[in-house]
């Protein structure tokens, strides 16, 4: 664990009255939500992103434009900011660790962030506290690479240990001839092997936990990838009251092992037998959870704005059914055909340039829970 990590954090003093500011490290979509939500509820928000113009940036009351590692930037933030958060898992920890320092309030903790980082971290994390996974190995360099191979066997999937995300930086080791060619083609870095989840289904599950401990966990979302990309969740899943007490029991161990507050988002793969695996958490707002806007009476951002600022969390119930479908890259052209759906909820996050799939809105389409 970093030094950040051990380090004790400075605490809230109480709930954050409205009024006061929020910072949020990072200006893209989930930014962008999470600052609406706080807008709503009567707080000023400042983005920190390197790039001008962010989407976040555009709907906050200011945004700082510069490097997550610009020591004056992050002197401004913290000074600007009665409780700082962030919208992706990849803020460098030395950025929190300066802003620790500077005696701000960061949450979710570095401990989070430190296992969301890195997947060997994370699922040691997750074995040590009891939660299943598929198996796996560590991966430093050719020697490893074939000790693993030895004990995880193949086929087995190798992923870099850091800044992978949607499928990116994985390759399949069909046979164990194969490990080199992998371990090329995600470009020789540290890296995890792990045994081939046999699943029938990805869910996952959103939930919260305030500064009091108490934690809030939203119904499963069923999704659906395309290309290692999230195309589709549909919420609430239907699963048995004993997978729903399976993903409750998950979360709610992380998230009182990680003395975490705010909302995180565990994906889960479900085995034939009904038993679920913790693929990975993010320790932020999860692009899954997006349904809870419309089909539930408090949403993601806003409990996660709630937990951060101290406020006792809500209601995660389910008012509707909603299918949730991300618009990646061309798919935003479609918007004024999706606006007329009167059962459609358009979410678009202000994108300038419609690159192929580059997540650039959502819909949301409802229907009555009992259907
Ligand atoms: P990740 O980047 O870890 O979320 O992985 C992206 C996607 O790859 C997941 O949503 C799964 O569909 C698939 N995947 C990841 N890990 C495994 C595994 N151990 N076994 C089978 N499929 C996997």
């Amino acid at each position: 664990m970093s030094d950040a990590a051990s380090r004790s954090a400075p605490l809230l003093a109480g709930p954050l009255p409205p009024g006061s500011t929020l910072g949020i490290l990072g200006g893209g979509q989930l930014g962008r939500m999470l600052a609406l939500a706080a807008a709503r509820l009567g707080f000023d928000v400042v983005i920190l992103d390197p790039e001008e113009n962010s989407p976040a940036g555009r709907v906050a009351a200011r945004q700082i434009v510069a490097a997550y590692d610009d020591r004056w930037a992050l002197k401004r933030l913290a000074e600007a900011c009665d409780v700082i958060t962030y919208e992706f898992e990849n803020v460098p920890a030395d950025t929190v660790a300066e802003l620790t320092a500077l005696g701000a309030v960061v949450s979710p903790g570095a401990k989070a962030l430190a296992a969301a980082q890195d997947r060997v971290i994370e699922k040691s994390f997750l074995a040590e506290i009891g939660v299943p996974t598929v198996a796996f190995a560590a991966v430093k360099d050719a020697d490893s690479l074939a000790a693993a191979v030895a004990r995880i066997g193949a086929p087995s999937l190798l992923k870099t240990r850091r800044e992978g995300y949607d499928g990116k930086g994985q390759a399949w080791i069909q046979r164990a001839t194969d490990a080199e060619a992998a371990f090329e083609t995600i470009g020789r870095q540290a890296a995890i092997l792990e045994a081939p989840a046999d699943f029938g289904r990805e869910l996952s599950v959103i939930a919260a936990r305030g500064r009091d401990g108490e934690i809030a966990c939203y119904p499963l979302s069923d999704n659906h990838h395309e290309g290692g990309v999230l195309k589709r969740t549909v919420a609430p899943a239907k699963v048995t009251p004993a997978t729903r007490d399976q993903a409750e029991t998950i979360v709610i161990k992380i998230l009182t092992a990680l003395d975490y507050v705010g909302v995180i988002g565990v994906e889960l793969f479900e085995l034939a037998g009904g038993k679920l695996l913790v693929n990975e958490f993010a320790p932020r707002v999860h692009n899954t959870g997006h349904w809870t806007q419309d089909g539930c009476e408090v949403d993601q951002f806003e409990q996660h704005i709630r937990a951060v600022a101290g406020w006792p969390l809500g209601p995660t119930q389910p008012h509707a059914h909603v299918e949730m479908t991300n618009l990646l890259g061309a798919d935003i052209e479609a918007w004024k055909k999706l606006a007329g759906e009167p059962e459609t909820r358009l979410h678009l996050y202000g994108k300038g340039e419609a690159r192929p799939g580059r997540k650039m809105g959502h819909v949301n389409r409802l229907r009555p829970l009992k259907d």
